[in-house]
């Protein structure tokens, strides 16, 4: 079973960033109205999340290190239409497989909290200990035990930059909840719950970069588009202040960002990218998703559809505010 972890390990856990995914996600999924996020050397030496979440009953900590325990749904055709993120019970064995992990958690009203320790895939006794509500998982020393996979991660900075990048990408939609991120002991993030996107933005966007941003609001037949993209007089050569969600969720997708590149031709360069976040909102009937672990990545049923609607919906955007 240890082999069978680290295998599934390489397929959910590349790196510092996609233990934070997973772990956010798990605490979304936990109903959490505040998660904080603590990375030493950009994951490298440590990622911590604690969250408030509903916690792990004492009987059940256990288990949730199980492969293939998930108290999830197990079986269910249509990744976009379920609400919970999780849904292979995986997550946590494998990342506790390649690294020294531990995991406490409380339910609110179990009086005291539970910790598991877990070294390279050994389980050790847990212990009582005294807690705040919620769950804190802390993972040391990713894949110190696999030198085949720790040759592949990058230096601090740039695992840093990776980590912060899905921390964004999670945090800023998720507008009730409390976000908090921490790199090295200081503080870089801080979003207050009921904080609007504008606002969560001008926390990490220049403020002339923010002010250039327009509303996006479009709706064709079943194909509903809001969030907000920037004039082009904002326009820069990095690419990574674009965050793209279907149905809510995270996305990877070339087909949307070529739909983007569009509606700004004429007003940019090959090399440059203009600031957008989109919401795109569909009937799961239109969207398939390619069900891997690590990555959300999307297939549209009827691409032309889609790209038109994106294209549109951020050209009447930009043609508005030219008038
Ligand atoms: P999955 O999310 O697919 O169910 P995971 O390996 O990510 O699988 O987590 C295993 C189980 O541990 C979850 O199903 C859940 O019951 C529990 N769990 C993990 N993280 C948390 C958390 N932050 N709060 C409450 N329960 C959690
Ligand atoms: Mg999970």
């Amino acid at each position: 079973p240890e082999i069978q972890n680290q295998i599934a390990a390489g397929e959910v856990v590349e790196r510092p960033a996609s233990v934070l995914k997973e772990l956010i996600e798990n605490s979304l999924d936990a109903g959490a109205t505040s998660i904080e996020v603590n990375l030493k050397k950009g994951g490298l030496e440590s990622i911590e999340v604690i969250d408030n979440g509903v916690g792990i009953q004492e009987q059940e900590l256990e288990l949730a290190l199980t492969r293939h325990a998930t108290s999830k749904i197990t079986y269910f055709p249509d990744l976009l239409s379920i609400s919970t993120y999780g849904f292979r019970g995986e997550a946590l064995p494998s990342i506790a497989s390649v690294s020294k992990f531990t995991l406490k958690s409380r339910p609110k009203y179990q009086e005291i909290g539970f910790e598991i320790n877990v070294k390279f895939g050994q389980i050790q006794p847990k212990k009582p200990i005294t807690m705040p509500y919620g769950t804190h998982v802390i993972v040391n020393e990713l894949f110190a035990n696999i030198p085949a996979r720790l040759k592949f991660l990058k230096t601090p900075p740039t695992e840093k930059r990776r980590s912060i990048q899905t921390f964004l990408k999670q945090a800023l939609p998720h507008t009730e909840i409390e976000f908090k991120l921490f790199s090295d002991k200081q503080e870089i993030f801080h979003f207050y719950a009921q904080e609007d996107i504008l606002s969560r933005l001008t926390k990490i966007w220049p403020k002339h970069i923010v002010s250039c941003l327009e509303k996006i609001n479009f709706q064709d037949d079943n194909i509903q588009i809001t969030g907000l993209a920037s004039r082009p007089e904002s326009i820069q050569a990095r690419g990574d202040r674009i965050f793209l969600y279907v149905n809510k969720r995270p996305v990877q997708d070339k087909l949307l960002l070529s739909a983007i590149k569009k509606a700004y031709e004429g007003k940019i360069l090959r090399n440059e990218f203009p600031q957008v976040i989109l919401f795109l909102d569909i009937p799961p009937e239109l969207v398939d998703v390619n069900v891997h672990p690590a990555k959300l990545e999307v297939r549209f049923s009827e691409e032309k559809t889609i790209f038109n609607a994106v294209r549109k919906a951020i050209q009447n955007t930009l043609e508005a505010t030219t008038l």
